[in-house]
């Protein structure tokens, strides 16, 4: 069986890491390409102690990609980088599998009409920890007996898009399930800012702090209880069998897939 050929954006940042490693562990995937800004003319099997390994970072370019012609390119860059990264990717007939997040519904929307005109396929996860699209699913369950609502993420101090793409999604499930929406009252804030950032009604909390990896509290409240759904991701390993998954599933897919709960 062909082995499914895989470059990686971001290569030198901890998710991309991660996903080399990942990937050299797999039997039927091959690292044929690493792009970053960072660390380029170095050697990635250096940087991920594989040292029988030798490919050497350089920038992401149409011509790079075309050079190596990988099938399927993974991403996890930045907010900043993504789009300029997903569009070079199509026009140069290889799919992406994007974890980066800060991804707007706009980006969508572009990202959708690329890969029509592409003729290809991409999948876009904010969250690929199969524990946090559980965690997702039972508050849009949650969502239809609690209209009332508030989320925590938490994430490393690193994290430079808030809120994160996890809460922002969780959010939009909850406003599409529940069937009323809590009436807005006037609250006296003492400090700009002290109630978060709200979507739909959702209030939406997020806290930066070294020590942290990622994590997720939905916590509706009812009458006389609290219902308090939580994720933990405490390793960057927990990503990894959804991001494997993306890379196995997207060879067979049309179009784009928006969110690893449509493909497990
Ligand atoms: P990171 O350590 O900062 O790594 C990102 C790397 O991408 C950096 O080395 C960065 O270089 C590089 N980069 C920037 N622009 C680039 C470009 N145009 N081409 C190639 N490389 C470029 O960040 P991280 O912690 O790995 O996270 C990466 C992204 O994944 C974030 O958006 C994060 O929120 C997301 N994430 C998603 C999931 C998920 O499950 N979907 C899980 C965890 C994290 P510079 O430092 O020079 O910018």
């Amino acid at each position: 069986m062909k082995k499914i050929s895989v470059a990686v954006s971001g290569a030198y940042g901890r998710m991309g890491q991660e996903v080399c490693r990942a990937v050299l562990d797999e039997e039927n995937m091959e690292l044929v390409g690493v792009f970053d800004l960072q660390g380029q003319g170095e050697n990635i099997g250096k940087i991920i102690g594989e040292t029988k390994l030798d490919i050497v970072i350089t920038g992401l370019t149409k011509e790079a990609l075309q050079e190596i012609k990988p099938m399927v390119l993974v991403d996890f860059t930045t907010p900043m980088a993504v789009m300029d990264n997903i569009k070079t990717a199509l026009q140069s007939g290889v799919r992406p599998v994007v974890g980066t997040t800060g991804i707007t519904s706009v980006d969508l929307s572009r990202i959708t009409e690329w890969v029509e005109k592409s003729g290809l396929s991409a999948i876009v996860a904010p969250n690929f920890a199969l524990g946090a699209v559980l965690m997702m699913k039972f508050a849009a369950e949650a969502a239809r007996y609690f209209p009332q609502v508030e989320i925590i993420e938490l994430h490393h101090d690193k994290k430079i898009d808030a809120p994160s793409g996890t809460a922002l999604k969780t959010a939009e499930i909850i406003t599409s399930e529940r069937l009323k929406k809590p009436a807005e009252k006037d609250e006296l804030l003492k400090l700009p800012g002290a109630r978060g950032a709200t979507q739909e009604g959702v209030h939406i909390h997020s806290v930066r702090l070294s020590g942290l990896v990622a994590h997720q509290e939905v916590i509706f409240g009812g009458l006389g209880q609290t219902l308090t759904i939580r994720h933990d991701s405490l390793d960057r390993s927990s990503f990894m069998p959804g991001v494997m998954l993306a890379i196995k599933n997207i060879v067979n897919l049309k179009g784009l897939v928006y969110g690893l709960e449509n493909m497990i």
